[in-house]
């Protein structure tokens, strides 16, 4: 079987490793340099915590697995640990503890000694703060997770070609062609595009519109310059998230300062300045700490919902993914995708097809809206 996969971003490498598995041809095409998109602008989490529905909290959590049975070196398994103070967020904390120990997912409830005893960095909390680790997730550093599966793919046979940018995807019952920039063609069984954010260039599928009002397309992400503050995984609270990002450096986030972010606009210094600032509430040794950089990260996310993949043409010959949890899914999407294209449909991916209805928890369950 030969595949065209386009694009070389985490989907891109997932996908075409999974395919050289079980024997493909594979070849990727990518417009730029691996992982010139969104994956070079991740947080890195490896979570189910953030399913927008019970069946995406099942592919997920299939996910999170995933990449303990993968276990590359670009993987840091060493949890979450979260907290709360104060109500709501205890109530909040502790029905989604509860949830998700009921569907079997890995959560302890810790005392604040223990979390200490975890990370000695972490800030001491008031009386009334209630700790919980996730022991099963994860992050990655997400460049060496792509260099992991690209070379993977290469091992098995793949060829990676950049500067190749696809134009257009004829298919047919008997293949598909796909049209470059250059006027070239390649002819092939399958093509599978991972092209992420510019999927709607390529392919008539419906892409979240960064123009919709209260469009949640774009994060910023800042790198702190190293800082003598020992940190082993991810820490998160309703204020802000954080990573150990290699050299003593943290990768921070905090989502409710996202409404701001502007692609086509430079990461604002005030937005950088709350984070640092937020940082010591947090962990020690961090007050003067500095940013080595702030970037306006934009999300590839399919019109409703946090995933779809699938067929789009009426000949079963062009297949799409697109994520924006694309690095906890990678692992499992490179069999599960693999699979699909040799006929074996999957049942975790069935809700997931590009133009399905959105699938939501009901307003108010614990992983839902509030
Ligand atoms: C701020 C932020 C934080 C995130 N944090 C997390 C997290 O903690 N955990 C998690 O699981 N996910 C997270 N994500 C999401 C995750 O990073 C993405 O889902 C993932 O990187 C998407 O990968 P991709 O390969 O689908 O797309 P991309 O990485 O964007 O790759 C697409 C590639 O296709 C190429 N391309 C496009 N068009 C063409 C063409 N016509 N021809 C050839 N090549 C083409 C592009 O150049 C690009 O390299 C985060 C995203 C953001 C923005």
């Amino acid at each position: 079987m030969r595949v065209v996969v386009i694009g070389a971003g985490i989907m891109g490498a997932a996908v075409a490793a999974g395919l050289t598995r079980r024997g493909a041809r594979v070849t990727v095409l990518e417009e730029r340099f691996a992982g010139a998109g969104t994956t070079g602008t991740s947080f890195g989490w490896v979570s189910a915590n953030h399913a927008d529905s019970e069946p995406y909290f099942t592919l997920t959590h299939a996910a999170v697995h995933a990449h303990h049975a993968l276990g590359s070196d670009a993987f840091v398994p060493t949890g979450h640990l979260v907290w709360a103070t104060g109500r709501p967020g205890l109530e909040d904390l502790n029905r989604r503890v509860d949830w998700l120990a009921s569907r079997d997912y890995a959560v302890e409830r810790v005392t604040a000694e223990r979390a200490a005893e975890l990370e000695p960095g972490l800030t001491r909390r008031p009386e009334g703060t209630d700790y919980a680790l996730f022991p099963e997730e994860a992050h990655v550093y997400p460049a060496r997770l792509l260099g992991r599966l690209l070379a993977e793919a290469r091992a098995g046979g793949a060829e990676v070609e950049t500067g190749v940018a696809v134009r257009e995807i004829r298919s047919g019952p008997a293949g598909a062609n796909v049209v470059l920039a250059d006027g070239g063609v390649h002819t092939t069984d399958f093509v599978v595009s991972c092209t992420g954010r510019w999927t709607g260039l390529l392919l008539d599928v419906a892409m979240l519109d960064p123009r919709m009002p209260g469009a949640d397309t774009g994060g910023f992400l800042a790198t702190t310059t190293p800082v003598p503050a020992p940190l082993s995984r991810v820490l998160s609270t309703d204020r802000l998230s954080v990573r150990p990002d290699g050299g003593g450096r943290l990768l921070l986030r905090a989502p409710d300062l996202d409404v701001s972010a502007d692609p086509a606009l430079p990461a604002s210094h005030r937005v950088g300045a709350e984070l640092l600032a937020r940082l010591p509430e947090l962990l020690t040794g961090t007050d003067g700490a500095h940013l080595e950089h702030i970037r306006v990260a934009q999300h590839a996310a399919p019109a409703h919902g946090r995933t779809a993949a699938g067929f789009v043409d009426e000949a079963g010959r062009v297949y799409t993914v697109i994520t924006r949890d694309g690095i906890t899914l990678a692992p499992l999407l490179a069999d599960l995708v693999a699979g699909e294209l040799h006929g074996a449909e999957s049942a975790l991916l069935g809700p997931f097809r590009p133009g399905a209805d959105l699938l939501a928890f009901p307003s108010g369950s614990p992983l839902g809206p509030g």
